[in-house]
């Protein structure tokens, strides 16, 4: 399907808002992303159209062959947004790629001299991480060609996000071992032999990387936008998830909760730069065999300790942008086995004490197949959740908890002397009590699967 078949679609599953959005984010959806072949006036209807569904389209930054008709149709959409006095929103994956790419400038060396790539991430060879800032100066230039044009045209960025990940350096799969024998890894990490400190320097380099080639551009002429990457957040120093590239490597530090790998994480966010958090709340299908509980249980208890964890390590002042996808994600080619998905119930609950918990925003990735899902299900959430905007807004989130054992979960905000407070009851937890503890008191919250305003 094209990007205007997924306009059509979009705008026919979707009802325009009942609630206004004031100043909260829009939602992002994967599938509307570039320039849909329209004239000026029926783009600038569409625009509206999704606006009022409190939808935003974002244009597509490219490189390499494609990048001057990319910029025209980037510049079209951005100049008739910025004509509705809509946000300006671009894709900035492209020109991030690739750091890199194959150059013999960027391989480990051991010590016969000789040069080695790390293969074990896939497609990319991953070269040694101390020889990639000679490369910053061409990825930088990719997006400063767009920057300029933007600038000169007179728009006024507001959000660019990335999708950059398999690239640069990253310490898992085998990436340490590599690391270990090379003589300019050696030389530039004393304490290579401990994964922290690898882990630590690796991550430094990763932010620096970004600040410099990405970041930097564009907040330099734009300080109030918004720019971001995926899966780069604020976080207490773990990860319960693991992305499609990356696999459990039982040699490296990990912590089981069951049996969820648990990793430990360091910082990239701090030092990035970037204006908003983008954790990943995804049904990775090894998730389902990592615990015990009931099949819903399973998917919910680990998106929403992704979720708590960025929730509650963002400064509530930070925007919280969250990539979400409901269908099984990255199942085998063989088929989804004994892997029961989750209910659409319980990933509505999901992205409600998101919302609860601090998160601004969503934007759904998925498959161009499972659109005509993903996004009404996400939308109606999304749209529903802002009848409270002014606990969303002001509102502090009052539980981060993710109860171990299965039952009733709680999320609040407090705005003043009233709690904005949800409750959904996992494993027959229907009826029994659970609360939600504020100041050393404990705040009683019936069931009920809605929303519910308490006076305090
Ligand atoms: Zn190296």
């Amino acid at each position: 399907m094209t990007t205007l078949e997924h306009l059509q679609l979009i705008l026919s599953a979707t009802k325009p808002l009942v609630y206004p959005r004031g100043r909260r984010l829009p939602l992002y959806l994967w599938q509307l992303q570039g320039t849909p072949p329209l004239s000026d006036r029926d783009l600038a209807d569409a625009l509206r159209e999704l606006d009022a569904r409190g939808i935003s389209m974002l244009a597509v930054w490219r490189s390499g062959a494609e990048q001057q008709s990319a910029l025209e149709q980037a510049l079209r959409l951005g100049r008739i947004q910025h004509e509705l006095g809509l946000p300006v929103g671009v894709n900035c994956i492209e020109p991030l790629y690739a750091f890199f790419n194959g150059e013999a400038a960027t391989t480990h060396i051991d010590a016969a001299g000789k040069s080695f790539f790390d293969d074990s991430f896939g497609a990319r060879p991953m070269g040694c991480p101390f020889a990639i800032e000679q490369r910053y100066d061409a990825i930088r230039e990719q997006v400063e060609y767009y920057a300029r044009a933007y600038r000169s045209a007179g728009l006024p960025l507001a959000f660019a996000y990335s999708d950059w990940e398999v690239d640069g350096p990253l310490e898992w799969n085998d990436a340490w071992a590599h690391s270990k024998r090379c003589t300019r890894c050696r030389a530039q990490v004393p304490e290579i032999d401990d994964f922290a400190s690898f882990q630590a320097t690796l991550r430094r380099i990763r932010a620096e990387m970004q600040r410099v080639c990405y970041a930097e551009p564009l907040l330099s002429r734009w300080p109030q936008a918004l720019v971001g990457n995926y899966a780069v957040y604020p976080h207490n120093g773990w990860r319960y998830w693991y992305d499609y590239f990356e696999r459990f490597n039982p040699e490296l530090p990990h912590q089981f909760d069951q049996g969820e790998p648990s990793r430990p994480w360091a910082d990239e966010f701090g030092r990035s730069g970037y204006t908003f958090a983008m954790p990943v709340m995804y049904t990775w299908y090894r998730t389902f065999d990592w615990y015990t509980y009931s099949p819903d249980y399973r998917w919910f208890y680990n998106m929403l300790k992704v979720a708590s964890n960025a929730g509650a390590s963002a400064p509530r002042s930070l925007p919280i942008i969250s990539f979400v996808h409901h269908s099984l994600t990255d199942p085998p080619a063989s088929g989804a086995g004994h892997v029961i998905g989750m209910s659409a119930w319980a990933y509505e609950e999901l992205l409600w004490h998101s919302l609860l918990r601090g998160h601004s925003t969503f934007f759904s990735w998925c498959p161009d197949a499972e659109c005509g899902h993903e996004a009404p299900l996400l939308h109606r959430v999304w749209a529903e959740a802002l009848r409270y905007r002014e606990f969303l807004e002001s509102g502090q989130p009052v539980s981060f908890t993710v109860p171990r054992e299965e039952g009733a979960v709680v999320s609040g905000l407090r705005l003043g002397s009233r709690l904005l407070a949800r409750r959904s009851d996992f494993g027959g937890a229907a009826g029994s009590d659970a609360w939600l503890e504020l100041e050393g008191h404990k705040v009683p919250t019936p069931s009920g699967s809605a929303c519910q305003i308490i006076a305090l």
